[in-house]
């Protein structure tokens, strides 16, 4: 584990490097505080230090103070050295947001078990942390094409919609739909289905721009929410996505079966609170519009203002 060990004292430091290495860890070594906040600063710093009390610049009392409002993610656990011995001396450096002490002069074996506890409780905050990272994009994406989840596309609709009536920009939502999807289903099998869903997400996302958002709305139905986009731009956005479809077919593992889609789009440029249901619906409307026109075409709902 990166192991960060500030001391200022050139004999202890040197000790304690070497007992650190010997144990299998990778030392940032530095001879003050400031320099051990620069470094727990900087990009992957190392989430267990080990620092002095007593140092020039910055001592381990104040360093452990300004690491505990940085709120890092992993924590930072911190082990205090120390001389000093008292109780209210210790109770002095848990408050200020140390985890653990270790009183000067120190021997070898206490200072191995409490590094190796301080590293087992860093790796389970580590773990934890990633396990919670998975389980909140499990819950927020689709798990078949990676996209947004219903849930979460209508979470953005509604943030944008309000950052737009804020901002004075609109906002486009395009709604699409793969043609005879039951079809492709009934023909190549549910897996050849999936894949299609899959191949759609993909194309969607090369096409759009960094901060728009594109979720599975439903089986085959998905929604792209555009921020800051006109009629035009959503428009012209909503031609390229069609004919992506049309000029390419979607090869999926043993079959290539041609798949269209059709768009509904509308923009909302207002400066008043719109109903979230009754812009999904308009272009819901427009989509339907697009489907009962002979599919594989886009259809704009209108503007609402
Ligand atoms: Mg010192």
């Amino acid at each position: 584990m990166k192991i960060l060990l500030a001391e200022d004292d050139v004999i202890t430091r040197r000790l304690l490097e070497v007992q650190l290495k010997n144990w299998g860890h990778e030392v940032v070594v530095c001879s003050d505080g400031a320099q051990a906040w620069e470094k727990l600063n900087a990009d992957e710093s190392p989430k267990l230090v080990v620092l002095d009390w007593m140092m020039p610049g910055m001592d381990g009392l104040t360093l452990s103070r300004e690491i505990r409002k940085m709120e890092t993610k992993p924590y930072t656990y911190i082990i205090l050295l120390t001389a000093r011995s008292s109780k209210e001396d210790i109770i002095e450096g848990l408050e200020a947001g140390a985890d653990d002490y270790i009183t000067k002069p120190f021997e070898p074996q206490e200072l191995r078990v409490r590094i190796r506890a301080a590293t087992r409780i860093v790796q389970l905050q580590e773990d934890l942390l990633k396990a919670l990272e998975k389980f909140e994009f499990q819950a927020s994406h689709d798990s078949l094409t990676g996209l947004w989840n219903r849930y979460s596309i209508l979470s953005i609709l509604h943030r944008e919609l309000a950052r737009g009536r804020r901002e004075m920009t609109p906002v486009a939502i395009i709604m699409a739909d793969v043609d005879h999807f039951k079809e492709i289903n009934d023909t190549y099998g549910h897996l050849c289905g999936d894949e299609v869903l899959r191949q759609t997400a993909t194309k969607f996302n090369l096409s759009v721009r960094p901060y728009d958002a594109v979720g599975r709305y439903g089986g085959e139905e998905f929604l792209l929410v555009l921020p800051s986009c006109n009629t035009h731009e959503a428009l012209k956005v909503a031609h390229r996505l069609r004919s992506s479809f049309e000029d390419n077919k979607i090869n999926s593992v043993e079959i290539s079966p041609h798949v269209t889609l059709s768009f509904g789009v509308v923009t909302v440029n207002s400066n008043e609170r719109k109903n979230i249901d009754d812009v999904i619906n308009t272009a819901d409307e427009a989509l339907y519009k697009a489907k009962n026109l002979g599919r594989n075409r886009v259809e704009f709902g209108g503007e609402i203002h």
